[in-house]
């Protein structure tokens, strides 16, 4: 057995029923997915765009692409056409172009919002007012081809693990949030996406239900 897939396996042991795996494959060659996809994991995360293009060309075509990293309005045409959940999402702009190019393809994207909850001034995502501002403003309502799944956050880079707890509990207390002011009757969004491969034990104590692995699964890169 490969090492890939003995820790893939050893992975989809350990987590809990009802925590879904995306198993993050970035800068690792098509031949890990390849050992991955044999092994029966189908949900894959990629954070460039031409990177993706690449191993989409290469895999199976039920495989089910995550985008994960930052996403420039300018690349959301090439992805539109295939990819299955855009987890980044970190402005209203990048949603209605997500809108838009989802709708020239005839298709519908699931999306999550991702949430500025860690410490740090660089991690990326929305502000917790600024989420609240783009569910109050509605733009999204009218968005027949964006499909709102849930959150997306990640904790503060650090050992200490009352930190990452709270950075965690935080993002959970959001979604608990707008899932009742805006998504009480949509069973539809129910993703919380938060926890890697240091961290997703403590994730999933503190309400992650979508974790995102990637070097306990493929080594570092
Ligand atoms: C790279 C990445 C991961 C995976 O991190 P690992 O530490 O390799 O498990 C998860 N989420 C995002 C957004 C990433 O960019």
């Amino acid at each position: 057995m490969s090492d890939i897939t003995q820790h893939l396996l050893s992975l989809r042991h350990a987590l809990p029923p009802g925590v879904d795996l995306v198993a993050v494959s970035k800068f690792h060659p098509a031949e890990a997915v390849a050992e991955a996809y044999a092994a029966g994991q189908r949900v894959f995360g990629e954070s460039r765009e031409q990177e993706l293009r690449a191993k989409h060309a290469a895999l199976p075509q039920d495989v089910r692409w995550h985008f994960i990293g930052h996403l420039q309005t300018n690349k959301v045409r090439a992805i539109a056409p295939y990819v299955s959940m855009i987890e980044s999402v970190d402005s209203a702009r990048l949603l209605a172009e997500i809108e838009k190019q989802a709708a020239a393809c005839g298709r519908v994207i699931d999306v999550l919002l991702e949430v500025h909850v860690a410490r740090e001034e660089t991690k990326s995502g929305l502000a917790p007012d600024e989420l609240r501002t783009l569910l109050n403003d509605g733009a999204w309502r009218n968005m027949p081809h964006i499909r709102p799944r849930g959150l997306m956050a990640m904790a503060s880079n650090t050992d200490n693990t009352d930190t990452v707890c709270a950075d965690f509990r935080a993002a959970r207390q959001l979604f608990d949030e707008v899932k009742a002011q805006h998504f009480a009757h949509d069973d539809n969004f129910n993703v919380r996406s938060w926890g890697m491969s240091h961290d997703w034990p403590l994730a999933v104590e503190c309400g992650s239900n979508h974790v995102r692995v990637g070097t306990y699964i493929f080594g570092e890169r």
